[in-house]
């Protein structure tokens, strides 16, 4: 019971790794607020909650990380249901079906940028003055390792992903000495429903390229396990890092 009288929020929490990391932390104990732009998943990950062994508790709310409205909604109902909040996890992240710069629309730009990364950035904006009242909090974002590479997606993921990154050490550097830690996690290929349909060809023939390397696709409990690690106290030492979770891809 690693987590037991913690709070955390969750986005994207209705599908794959996000699903993984809200079962896992409440069979630790914490008090989970799932959250989702699809409330109906949410709601089916809250009952698999309940029949599960452990004594958190996992509360759905419908929110889309882009809408600044959805975002306040989904930080105060921590706060409402549950009295406070200690855990934010930004998960919540779409595809580009791997579409190149030379073919991006404005669209596809604006709207990988908007769940990606300014949904994260508000989300931490809203929990920093919670954090820095009580001197202590815990936020981990789900990156990628194609934050880390050119090689893995298109040119809108790629860019969002760089960008958490970037995010997660800023954070990391400045509220560390006010006792806010901010980590990220980086996996390579997990299975999931994340939507890989309909993808540029010139984009996917290149990110095929770097697709070939891959060890193994791996599972999403196995990115919920790190992101158990990163809110533990056996992490307290860890601020602004990215840890890769890929079987060795990124070694490669
Ligand atoms: P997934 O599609 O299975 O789950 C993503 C969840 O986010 C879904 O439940 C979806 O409804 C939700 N979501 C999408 N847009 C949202 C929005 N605007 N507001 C709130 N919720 C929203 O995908 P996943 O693979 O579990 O992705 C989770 C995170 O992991 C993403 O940030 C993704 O970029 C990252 N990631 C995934 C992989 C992979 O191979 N699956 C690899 C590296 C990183």
């Amino acid at each position: 019971m690693i987590l037991t009288n913690k709070v955390a929020v969750v986005t994207g929490a209705g599908s794959g790794i996000g699903e993984a990391i809200a079962l896992l932390f409440a069979r630790q104990g914490a008090k989970v607020i799932a959250a989702d732009i699809h409330l109906a998943n949410v709601e089916a990950v809250a009952k698999k909650a309940e029949k599960g062994e452990g004594h958190g508790v996992v509360y759905p709310v419908k929110a889309d990380v882009s809408k600044e409205e959805d975002t306040q909604r989904m930080i105060d109902a921590a706060t409402t249901q549950f009295g406070g909040l200690h855990i934010l996890v930004n998960n919540a992240g779409i595809m580009d079906k791997m579409t190149p710069a030379h073919e991006i629309t404005d669209d596809l730009w604006e709207q990988v940028l908007a769940v990606n990364v300014t949904g994260p950035m508000r989300a931490i904006r809203k929990v920093l003055p919670i954090f820095m009242a009580q001197e202590s909090g815990c936020i981990i974002n789900v990156a990628s390792i194609g934050g880390l590479a050119g090689s893995r997606a298109g040119v809108a993921y790629t860019s969002s992903k760089h960008a958490v990154i970037g995010m997660t050490k800023n954070i990391g550097f400045q509220y560390t000495k006010l006792g806010i830690r901010c980590n990220a996690i980086a996996p390579g290929g997990v299975k999931t429903n994340i939507d890989l349909s309909d993808p540029s060809p010139f984009g996917s023939q290149k990110a095929g390229e770097g697709m070939a390397s891959m060890p193994r696709t791996g599972e999403s409990s196995e990115i919920a396990s790190v992101a158990l690690f990163l809110a533990s106290d056996a992490a307290s030492f860890l601020n602004g890092s990215v840890i890769t979770a890929d079987a060795g891809w990124m070694a490669y």
